[in-house]
């Protein structure tokens, strides 16, 4: 029961930690090599009463490896059932065609747009990725050091 909320990113933008960060608790396993997370994982969280079933998933890219493509199958799967997409840009990075184009997957849901690891970006300008994701909620956080976590509660509450 309760709303299903998808992570959605590409690999290593910090989907894992964002949801170690929602359910404060190191869950998912956290590494600076892309394909870390090859399973999707549950939880539930409760955000201002309201219960949100949380899902991190393996990144959704072209793999040629047979453990991770099953993780992706899944991730897929996932996102086909969720009701609310968590799309999680890296902000140090900045805007990338896979992010567009994972975008583009999730475009029937409803999406929170996250750009994480403003810890590394500070100069960074949060109001473009408005202009990008016109009419979308766009939270500005750090999974690391949980800057702006409360504001994105609060974005998932609106959403949810
Ligand atoms: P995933 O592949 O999208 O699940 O990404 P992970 O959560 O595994 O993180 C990938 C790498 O980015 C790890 O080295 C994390 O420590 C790092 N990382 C994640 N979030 C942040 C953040 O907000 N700030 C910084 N500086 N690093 C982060
Ligand atoms: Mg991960």
């Amino acid at each position: 029961e309760g709303v299903s909320a998808v992570i959605l990113g590409r690999p290593n933008v910090g989907k894992s930690s964002l949801l170690n960060c929602l359910l404060r608790e190191e869950r998912a396993i956290v590494t600076a090599i892309p394909g870390t997370t090859r399973d999707t994982i549950e939880e539930c969280l409760d955000i201002q009463g309201v219960p949100v079933r949380i899902i991190d998933t393996a990144g959704i890219r072209e793999t040629v490896e047979a453990v991770e493509e099953m993780g992706i199958r899944r991730a897929r799967q996932k996102l086909g059932e969720a009701d609310l997409v968590l799309l999680v840009l890296d902000g140090a990075e900045g805007l990338q065609a896979e992010d567009r184009a994972l975008f583009a997957v999730a475009a029937d849901k409803k999406v929170v747009v996250v750009v994480n690891k403003i810890d590394r970006a500070p100069d960074l300008d949060i109001g473009l990725y408005g202009e990008v994701f016109p009419g979308l909620p766009v939270v500005g956080i750090s999974a690391t050091t949980g800057q702006g976590i409360h504001a994105l509660e609060e974005a998932l509450y609106e959403a949810a």
